[in-house]
């Protein structure tokens, strides 16, 4: 961010306490802070902890998780529970938070939760999914896409998912 969002001065850089330079708007008076996405993406779980869903979508393949941005007003756990129920049409009944990376082409911090949800029932999946499968965990690692942020994030959560977290 080179000028400002709101009246489109160039930013200078200020001394901010305890947070070192930090762009500044000279004809605002206000610090501008990095401005970037928010999405929370899910490992989903079936009831009995012994099975994770795997996603297709727009047309592309590989398995992936489920995923969606967080809307301005909303928590992340918010968007956790929207976002299962509208793409694969169960509720979330427990959830712990994995892992977070953030994904510079799409300019976005997404936030990772290992969920349990109520239902095996893929029969009211949203018709942006393509396919949706249940994989036993241990076959998880081996069907989730290569080098993609699903499988950073899945690599994070198989540990904590065999210790039993959730
Ligand atoms: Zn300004």
């Amino acid at each position: 961010m080179k000028h400002c969002i709101e009246c489109g001065t160039k930013l200078v850089e200020k001394e901010l306490d305890h947070e070192g330079l930090v762009p500044f708007c000279p004809t605002c008076d206000t610090f501008r802070f990095p401005i970037f996405n928010t999405a929370v993406s899910t490992v989903i779980m079936n009831k009995e902890r012994s099975k994770i869903l795997f996603i297709q979508q727009y047309g592309r393949p590989g398995y992936i998780l489920t995923a969606g941005y967080v809307n301005k007003g909303e928590t992340a756990e918010e968007t956790l529970i929207r976002e299962v129920k509208e793409e694969i049409g169960v509720n979330v009944t427990d959830f712990v938070y994995n892992k977070s990376f953030y994904w510079e082409r799409s300019n976005t911090l997404i936030f990772n939760y290992i969920s349990v949800v109520d239902s095996e029932d893929l029969s009211g999946t949203n018709h942006e999914i393509d396919v949706a499968t249940w994989f036993p965990v241990d076959e998880a690692a081996a069907n989730v896409k290569p080098d993609s942020l699903a499988e950073k994030f899945l690599t994070a959560a198989l540990p904590k998912i065999k210790s039993n977290c959730i």
